[in-house]
């Protein structure tokens, strides 16, 4: 059914129409100064939908300077693949892509999330569309947190997850100057969900840590981050090459015994183990066994050897967390039992380990730490650094 435009039953194509006839209004957007990250927000989608609540401007993509428009506002208009480019609101578009750039303070919306910033929106070579929000780094921060922390959280410890967000988001920026976007709005990245996520103390604690970043050696690093590290953080040489003194792992970490995340337990048929081995290039026959062969430094499986009826098979456990999810094998710090047609898994700690552990941070928070504490306890040799200076 087609989406309607303000309280008339007018197809939203035909108003968005008629909206360009009337705006040879020059746009006001005022463009932010601080630096502005891109988020893949959505992919693989043959259809969207996007609202702006006032006046905005649609721009061909790659920006030219030639061929935008600027509209009163939109309800519910599609956007699709069409042979030209894109057809958005039943009108074609000669261009693989769009930008979509609100005036100030007008809601952006995308199906049924809010975002701040402009959303550019790209055709893939299969067809597929893509969108890409474009949104000064301190507003995106408001839509991370509270994903990553609960807002009712000590105020440290909400602090200390904005400082290694904030970090995490710059050395991203940093290195993805030549892709088309810096991070994923997935537990791949960090996780994000526009602004119709941000709550009042997850934003205050970006706000009272403005520009606040983490550096080593006067330069920003990957500050990772996890939910439960179990004891001990893992170094991020076990599952990168990156070999760096504040994420170089084993530090002692008794805060999070108090994660409700602390001990994790997994039976998985070895019907679906094998499927994974499949699809993965991996044939083994039927599992017959499972076994840890390798430890990391920080103690977690680092390599498991799978024996199959017709061969065997050695795998980094960080493949296999993905192969089988990581919500299922939650960590690398696990035993492993195999019975008849099932692999039992019995683990620690919930995330890769690596850099600040979440619920430690809590601990440590209730335990009077303030962020700075915090952070350094986890990044150690790190230095709290000021952008603005
Ligand atoms: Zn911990």
């Amino acid at each position: 059914m087609n989406p309607v435009f303000n309280r008339f039953s007018i197809p939203a194509f035909l108003v968005f129409f008629l909206m360009s006839l009337v705006s040879a209004v020059p746009s006001g957007t005022a463009k932010p100064a601080e630096p502005v990250v891109r988020v893949l927000v959505i992919e693989n989608q043959k259809d969207l939908r996007f609202t702006v609540g006032g006046r905005f401007k649609i721009t061909p993509l790659p920006v030219s300077g030639r061929g935008a428009q600027t509209f009163r506002k939109a309800i519910g208009v599609s956007v699709a693949p069409s042979p030209l480019g894109l057809g958005i609101g039943g009108k074609d578009w000669v261009t693989r892509g769009v930008r979509l750039e609100p005036d100030e303070d007008n809601d952006l919306w995308l199906n049924a999330s809010r975002f701040r910033g402009a959303l550019d929106i790209w055709k893939d070579k299969n067809g597929f569309l893509y969108a890409i929000n474009r949104v000064p780094l301190e507003e995106y921060l408001y839509g991370v947190l509270h994903h990553e922390v609960a807002p009712w959280w000590p105020m440290e410890a909400l602090k200390a997850q904005a400082v290694a967000a904030r970090t995490y988001a710059r050395y991203q920026m940093s290195v993805s100057a030549a892709a088309e976007f810096d991070l994923k709005s997935t537990t791949s990245s960090q996780v994000y969900g526009g602004s119709t996520t941000e709550r009042y103390r997850t934003k205050k604690a970006v706000d009272d840590t403005a520009s606040e970043v983490l550096t080593y050696g006067g330069k920003i690093f990957p500050a990772y981050f996890h939910a439960t590290c179990a004891g001990m953080t893992a170094g991020a040489a076990e599952l990168w090459k990156i070999d760096l003194a504040p994420v170089a792992g084993g530090v002692v970490c008794d805060y999070c015994q108090i994660s409700p995340h602390y001990y994790w337990h997994a039976k998985i048929p070895l019907s679906e183990i094998e499927e994974a081995f499949r699809a993965n290039g991996r044939p083994l026959g039927q599992i017959l066994g499972i076994e840890i062969v390798t430890q990391t430094p920080s103690h977690r499986a680092g390599s498991l050897r799978v024996t199959g009826t017709t061969q065997s098979a050695l795998v980094a456990v960080k493949d296999f967390r993905v192969w089988m999810g990581g919500d299922r094998i939650r960590s690398a710090f696990f035993t492993v039992r195999t019975h008849s047609d099932a692999a039992e898994f019995s683990g620690k700690g919930w995330g890769h380990g690596v850099g600040l552990c979440q619920w430690g941070a809590l601990g440590q928070a209730l335990f009077g730490k303030n962020y700075k504490d915090i952070l350094k306890f986890y990044y150690p040799g790190s230095e709290i650094t000021s952008l603005r200076s």
